[in-house]
């Protein structure tokens, strides 16, 4: 049995599972709003214990079959995959707008082509894995990436068509079935994903949707000893209840989370070109896992940062994210709302001061003001803890070393930005604590290039043959170039 479909503003979308090729409704269900607004936008179905058990069972009987393609009988039905979103790409664009709040210039200009392409590239790279001999004197090593068998993947609410394809790219093209566990805050372009997979003609049960929310449905799914891969990503709190419940069953997982990442003006910067990028942090109402949020300006040139940052930050256009011309848009949940209003408010109360915003914004109730707070201590709660919302911190330095050790002084790692004369700046970029971090520019990403946090910021690499290797199982077939004879003093 389906539910009827749902039709946010023209799109037809399914509040249902995608399960073995086919939708299923839920008997239970959970209230979806739209954070701009907060319009209900319709019920969606909570995955119960019925439906993982058939998406996983789905999933394992697709498995033979996929994953005995060759990467190049799979490349056609993940490029058909990636033309069918095209196809869609203003239906995803406006869905993931007015579900998420993701500014709809984004979605057009950047989350669609990447999401294709986050299909296209992985299905094309998988085509290099074919086993890579390694030859020694004694010995031909054949190295193989076989697939790792039933992937479940779990995505957060402020990037899904984005971050949920960046998995199902390199899980599918190398050859694994996949089970999507959508955020239950923002679901309906991961909906639109299954409608793409299956116009694409994916064999039934090698891409599995099962909606519902964290502790329940992901919970459930994580938690099976059936499984072979999680890819998470999302909050410190969940990676480490997933951790521990997929290493119960000693089952690897990927973890992608939270950030409280530097943006570092040297006494050597362009500020106004560090300005402007500053003025991006404010993208998405700041809900970006990678954006610098806490700034730590070089004290001789901080009052001139300061004025130039204020002058593009007064300048951002704030409202419904469906407009064009909108720079900054709605904060996903009234309860994400209350979560970052308090902690300007201790901020405040705790001595820091507001350099700009610092309140709700009138234009909805789920809108919040572009926040910088200075005068902070290093051990405050808003310099340590991730706010995800609109709200940077700003903190002056006298000396590279000093810089250094304040970047690092978070137990997060995950980006950076460094500005400063280009030598100055790399060689300061290199040593802050992180995954990756960019110098004079922010937030170029290369598919090929490694992604991924250290410290709490998540364990694993995502990109390229880092995605590959999580997703695959790699074994080393021998075979010896002279005739083995049997010996207890050979090694
Ligand atoms: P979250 O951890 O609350 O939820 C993420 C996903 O996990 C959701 O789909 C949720 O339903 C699911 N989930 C929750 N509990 C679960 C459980 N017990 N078992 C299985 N699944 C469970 O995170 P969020 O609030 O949706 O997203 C915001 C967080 O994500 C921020 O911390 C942000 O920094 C992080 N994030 C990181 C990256 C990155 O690439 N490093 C990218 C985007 C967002």
């Amino acid at each position: 049995m389906t539910s009827a479909l749902l039709d946010i503003a023209g799109i037809a979308v399914s509040p249902d599972h995608y399960i073995d090729g086919h939708r299923v409704a839920s008997g239970e269900t959970f209230e979806l709003h739209s954070p701009i607004d907060q319009q209900l936008l319709g019920r969606i179905g909570e995955g119960q214990p019925e439906h993982v058990e058939a998406a996983i069972k789905a999933a394992q009987k697709a498995f033979p079959a996929w994953s005995g393609m060759t990467a190049a009988q799979r490349k056609p039905y993940l490029d058909r995959f990636a033309a069918e979103i095209g196809k869609r790409a203003d239906d995803f664009c406006r869905l993931e707008s007015t579900d998420a709040g993701v500014l709809l210039s984004r979605m057009r200009h950047g989350v669609v082509p990447r999401a294709m392409l986050n299909i296209t590239w992985f299905a094309e790279h998988a085509l290099t894995l074919q086993d890579h001999p390694i030859e020694t004197e004694q010995a031909r090593h054949i190295v193989r990436h076989d697939p790792a068998g039933v992937v479940v993947i779990v995505t957060p609410w402020n990037a899904p068509l984005m971050l949920s394809t960046w998995k199902l790219g390199p899980a599918l093209a190398s050859g694994n079935t996949c089970i999507l566990k959508p955020p239950e805050w923002a679901p309906l372009t991961c909906s639109l994903l299954a409608d793409a997979a299956h116009a694409a003609g994916l064999p039934p049960g090698v891409f599995n949707v099962v909606q519902g929310s964290g502790a329940n449905t992901g919970a459930k799914l994580v938690s099976d000893p059936r499984i072979a891969r999680v890819s998470f990503t999302g909050s410190v709190p969940t990676a480490k209840w997933i951790a521990q419940a997929a290493g119960a069953n000693l089952v690897p997982c990927s973890l992608e989370l939270g950030g409280k990442s530097p943006f570092i003006v040297l006494e050597d910067a362009d500020i106004d070109s560090a300005a402007a990028t500053g003025a991006l942090m404010y993208r998405n109402a700041g809900q970006v896992c990678l954006a610098g949020t806490r700034f730590l300006v070089h004290a001789k040139v901080a009052d001139a940062f300061v004025a130039a940052m204020r002058g593009y930050v007064e300048k951002l256009s704030i409202g419904d994210p469906r407009e064009e011309s909108t720079e900054v848009g709605p904060i996903i949940h009234p309860r994400q709302v209350e979560r970052v209003a308090g902690f300007v408010e201790r901020a405040v109360a705790g001595g820091a001061r507001l350099l700009w915003g610092g309140a709700k914004h009138p234009f909805g109730a789920q809108y919040y003001q572009p926040t910088m707070l200075t005068d902070l201590k290093q051990d405050d709660e808003i310099v340590q803890n991730e706010v995800f919302g609109p709200v940077l911190t700003l903190q002056t330095f006298d000396s590279d070393e000093q810089a250094i050790t304040m970047a690092n002084g978070t137990d997060y790692g995950l980006g950076g930005v460094c500005y400063g004369e280009t030598a100055h700046a790399t060689a300061v970029a290199e040593q802050v604590q992180t995954g990756f971090i960019w110098v004079n520019s922010f937030g170029i990403r290369d598919l090929a290039a490694p992604f991924g946090g250290i410290k709490r910021s998540g364990i694993g690499r995502e990109g390229g043959n880092w995605s590959f290797e999580f997703f695959c199982n790699i074994k080393d077939v021998v075979v010896p170039k002279k005739p083995f004879k049997a010996s207890f003093s050979h090694r």
